[in-house]
């Protein structure tokens, strides 16, 4: 089964992915890990990417496609592969497209878990860390005894910066403008998948299954 898994932070990617290759014994393929493969096996390509990301430049799409044409082509995603953070253009799911097509093979599904803005919102400014002891708290998943404070050290609770509304919801926009296009794109392939992201982690995989034919309940 060839799988495109799309989702906003905070929807549960991580999770769903993890169980997901285990139920279908297929390769997980985050951009992340391609990379991190394809430079330590030093192929031509691995070697371009590092290049630029040791200038700290962005890795150009002829080069990203490239990596992810060598991964595919690989013995382990002759059953399928799960596909995570790629593409994240359209221009890149034309690029796949012409991919796949070469070594006649297609995409199955596009799973586009869905949590509404606020949902999202909440999980993501939850987090609280301990000025002391650097313990972290979430209000919502794993909240302190007595707000605000520490249970371990009794220090003061704060936000990071990185969790604040601001930033997370102009992180949240940017998903949001850059994946609309491609739900269009695969739409348009009639091949996209709507799940409800808000709902327990278990239910979510069940539906996930059930988009896919399968039985996991
Ligand atoms: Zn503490």
């Amino acid at each position: 089964m060839r799988i495109i898994l799309l989702g906003p932070p905070g929807a549960g990617k991580g999770t769903q992915a993890e169980t997901l290759v285990k139920k279908l014994s297929i390769p997980h393929i985050s951009t992340g890990d391609m990379f991190r493969k394809a430079i330590k096996e030093e192929t031509t390509l691995g070697t371009k990417a590092k290049e630029y990301m040791n200038q700290g430049k962005l890795v150009p799409d002829e080069v990203t496609i490239g990596i992810v044409k060598e991964r595919i082509a690989q013995e382990d995603c002759n059953p399928g592969f799960l596909l995570d953070g790629f593409p994240r253009t359209v221009f890149q799911a034309e690029a796949l497209d012409v991919i796949l097509k070469e070594m006649k093979i297609a995409l199955d599904a596009v799973i586009n878990i869905e949590v509404p803005k606020e949902k999202l919102i909440d999980r993501l400014t939850g987090r609280r860390v301990c000025k002391g002891c650097g313990a972290t708290f979430h209000l919502i998943f794993n909240p302190p005894a007595e707000e605000g404070k520490c249970d371990k050290c009794g220090e003061k609770l704060f936000q990071r910066a990185d969790d604040s509304e601001e930033t997370v919801i102009n992180r949240l926009n940017v998903y949001e403008k850059q994946t609309a296009p491609l739900i269009e794109y695969y739409s348009r392939q009639g091949i996209i998948k709507n799940i409800d992201g808000d709902q327990p982690i278990e239910q979510v995989l069940v539906q996930i299954g059930r988009s896919l034919g399968r039985n996991w309940s």
